[in-house]
């Protein structure tokens, strides 16, 4: 069969307002995410392959609120989720609260393809990694500055009410079109800050974070976790598309749903079975960026859209 046009769109968290000068280093880390994502289509890797590249290069990236740079739950820790999807046979992977290892979304796929099982947590997840073999590291070298100034603030404030998208920032994912066609999704993140310990978000529940079938398409979400379970936002979503929509209607009409049901805000990324592409977010901004024939489209806030040529 002939070999398709390969997409790769990436996602850092639908978020509030950001500072100029954070702006750039966000713009910069997707930028290279995508890029990454992108050659690895490039080079026939697969969907994904693409997409757990992409959002490795975001884990490590302490800007973004997934892997090192996670937000902190109320007792100051690390406790991440994340799942991964592939559209060629629905086989799924996902773990929550996950504190001491670098890249959550390695372990998303390791669970996908190592277990009969879709979802592990916690310790077991934990056992499952030294199994594994991939290295635990101390809690600690997940937190920074930033995180530790985040719960600060957020204690300060605690009682102020305050939009659901000004918790949340960074939570990172990618959807992925590759040369033979087909689609995969990825979602990591550190949750919301001054979470209760043990809470699990939305970003490890295939059908809320995320969603993947070679037969409609692919998505990724982020935003309100709560808000995002209650709807199904990433099944909903991809449910429009399947009824006729276009991506940007479907995604229009799921987040619309979610704000007017239950006051939820945030922001999906989708390509479709076709390798048509689309972002959309109801909260203020949301990092993205979008690989396709050569080209990267990026943009942080509503209207924004930059194009440069790739190699
Ligand atoms: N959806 C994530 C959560 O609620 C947060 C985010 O997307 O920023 O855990």
């Amino acid at each position: 069969m002939e070999d398709r046009s390969p997409v790769l769109v990436v996602h850092g968290g639908g978020a509030g307002s950001i500072s100029l000068e954070r702006k750039e280093r966000v713009r910069q880390g997707i930028i290279r995410a995508a890029t990454v994502g992108y050659n690895i289509l490039k080079e026939k890797g697969s969907a994904v392959d693409a997409v757990e590249g992409a959002v490795v290069v975001l884990e490590n990236d302490p800007e973004f609120n997934a892997g090192c740079g996670s937000v902190l739950n109320v007792n100051g820790e690390v406790e991440m989720d994340a799942s991964i999807m592939n559209g060629k046979d629905l086989s799924t992977g996902a773990v929550s609260a996950v504190r001491s290892i670098a890249n959550p979304i390695k372990l998303a796929r390791l669970v996908m393809e190592k277990t009969p099982h879709c979802f592990l947590t916690d310790q077991g997840a934990a056992k499952f990694a030294a199994s594994m073999g991939i290295p635990e590291i101390p809690g600690e070298q997940l937190i920074t500055e930033r995180s530790k100034k985040h719960l600060e603030k957020e204690k300060l404030e605690k009682g102020v009410k305050k939009p659901d998208c000004q918790k949340n920032l960074g939570t990172v994912g990618a959807v992925a079109f590759d040369c033979a066609g087909n689609v995969a999704y990825a979602t990591s993140t550190g949750g919301l800050v001054n979470k209760m310990a043990g809470r699990v978000g939305d970003s490890p529940c295939v059908g809320s974070g995320g969603y993947a079938d070679n037969l409609i398409g692919a998505i990724s979400t982020t935003g309100h976790g709560e808000s995002i379970l209650k709807v199904n936002l990433a099944r909903l979503t991809l449910f429009h598309v399947q009824q006729g929509k276009t991506l940007e209607e479907a995604a229009g009409l799921s987040l619309d749903y979610m704000k007017s049901r239950v006051k939820g805000v945030g922001g999906v990324i989708l390509v479709s079975k076709t390798g048509d592409w689309a972002v959309k977010w109801s909260s203020e901004a949301m990092p993205w960026a979008a690989a396709k024939d050569r080209k990267l489209h990026f943009g942080i806030e509503v209207d924004e859209m930059t194009t440069i040529d790739l190699p």
